[in-house]
């Protein structure tokens, strides 16, 4: 029998190249678990959250490069770190995808075959390092974004998403020499016109939930370059160019291959094949990531899916976080303004810290770490009544949650108000009444591992 389709959320498989710090863990991962969480309490649905580790990232060279390390050693070893983070925050993964796995990357080796055959493949020339023989682009180049000055690495700019356009770069320096580039090399870039931009922006108008970062991007995102294979030390090559492929193109796939395992789908179908059984099982995707992710996620993922046909990849909704700050300032591991993840861990259960970080999430506009908050009373576990049953204030409880289980309504902030305005109306009305509403949010935070 061929199962129901789930509702399947991704979030941006971290980086390893350093730990999770607090930023991330109360940015899309805790937004999505939250999520997940709530709508398995009130709803007879399936769904999952899934992701991966982006082990391909030049990112991970750069690092290798600067501690001395070898790149996939220190992949490994940040994983296991990641993973042992996650761990801690009762952050669930119900899948937690393989992209080192033989059987994905030949299904990956298919999938960039299928898209060269749809999407125009242009070669460039690029600057390279005469020092490093690095070519200038992804964690190996920066400069200064095109659309906004900032200081941007050369894939997209984490401060307007604006994808950086190589020929025009201003002032690009090698992040490891330090020095402007002497030499070229080349490098192929899938281009993208006016039709195709115009078609992704057409789908994806009315699935950000009217984010002001989205709406940016797409009014000013035109043609342009992204980036497709280039040459690197690191990176997984997909044919035999002696290219690697732009990570990003691969957690685009890798995506797609969770998808596919999570809707049942032989995977060892040729990939045409197993993307026309995707397409029949129809399931239904929603991404929550952070600002820095929106060119990709936005634009991107879904300009692939259609390129491909493959509907479901086209996400019915996305949901954009803005960046936790510290002190007043993004959160940075290289001016020393961070809290790691694993730094707060044994300083309170589970539950407050989860709580702390949902209070703190910055899913409209940068927003602090809060403080502790006041110790909280553990409630005890009692008997949950029945839908129905019980004062009107659980009515109105029980109402504002089932709202908050519609992705489009769906917020952190208005999750946690739910929690304190029930709480308080507890104390305002007393007796029997007020343990029926304790009884019920201590079971909510039960099931959702809030405090
Ligand atoms: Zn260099
Ligand atoms: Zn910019």
């Amino acid at each position: 029998m061929v199962r129901p389709a789930p509702t399947v959320v991704f979030t941006p498989p971290p980086t390893p190249n350093g730990a999770l710090h607090v930023g991330h863990v109360g940015g899309p991962y805790l937004r999505a678990d939250l999520y997940v969480r709530l709508v398995r309490l009130l709803e007879d649905r399936e769904i999952r959250h899934v992701s991966h580790v982006d082990t391909y990232q030049s990112y991970v060279a750069k690092k290798a490069v600067e501690v001395g390390a070898e790149p996939d050693a220190l992949s490994r070893e940040y994983t296991g770190r990641i993973r042992a983070d996650f761990d801690a925050y009762a952050l669930s993964h119900d899948a937690f995808g393989d992209n080192r796995d033989p059987e994905y990357l030949r299904f990956l080796r298919e999938g960039v075959q299928a898209l060269t055959d749809v999407v125009t493949v242009v070669e460039r020339e690029v600057p390279r390092c005469e020092g490093c023989g690095r070519t200038q682009l992804e964690a190996y180049a920066r400069s200064a974004c095109t659309g906004c000055l900032h200081d941007a690495y050369l894939n997209v700019c984490e401060n307007c998403s604006l994808p950086q356009q190589v020929d025009d770069a201003l002032g690009l320096l090698c992040t490891q020499c330090r020095t402007a580039a002497g030499g070229t090399t080349t490098a192929r870039f899938l281009s993208f016109d006016a039709g195709a931009v115009a078609a992704v922006e057409d789908t994806m108008r009315h699935r950000h939930g009217a984010s002001r970062r989205a709406s940016a991007l797409f009014d000013r995102l035109g043609p342009h370059l992204a980036l497709w294979q280039f040459e690197s030390p690191y990176g997984i090559a997909v044919d035999d160019s002696g290219l690697v492929l732009n990570p990003w193109v691969e957690i685009f796939f890798h995506h797609t291959w969770c998808l596919l395992q999570e809707c049942g789908v032989d995977t060892r179908l040729p990939f045409s094949e197993a993307v026309a059984e995707l397409n029949r099982r129809d399931p239904d995707v929603i991404y929550f990531f952070g600002v820095d992710n929106t060119y990709y996620y936005a634009f991107l993922f879904t300009a692939l899916a259609q390129a491909l046909v493959i509907r479901p990849m086209v996400p019915s909704r996305v949901k954009i976080n803005h960046f936790m700050h510290l002190r007043g300032a993004k959160i940075s591991s290289s001016r020393g303004n961070v809290v790691w993840a694993d730094e707060l861990v044994g300083t309170a259960p589970v539950e407050v810290l989860r709580t702390r970080l949902a209070r703190s999430c910055p899913e409209y506009a940068p927003r602090e770490l809060a403080d502790d908050g006041p110790p909280l009373s553990p409630a005890p576990p009692v008997g949950v009544p029945p839908a129905g049953e019980g004062p009107r204030e659980l009515d109105v409880v029980r109402a504002r949650l089932a709202d908050l289980a519609a992705i489009d309504a769906f917020s952190v902030e208005r999750l946690v108000d739910v929690l304190d305005k029930g709480r308080e109306r507890a104390r305002a009305v007393g007796g029997g009444d007020a343990d029926a509403i304790d009884d019920y949010l201590a079971h909510v935070c039960r099931e959702l591992q809030l405090a």
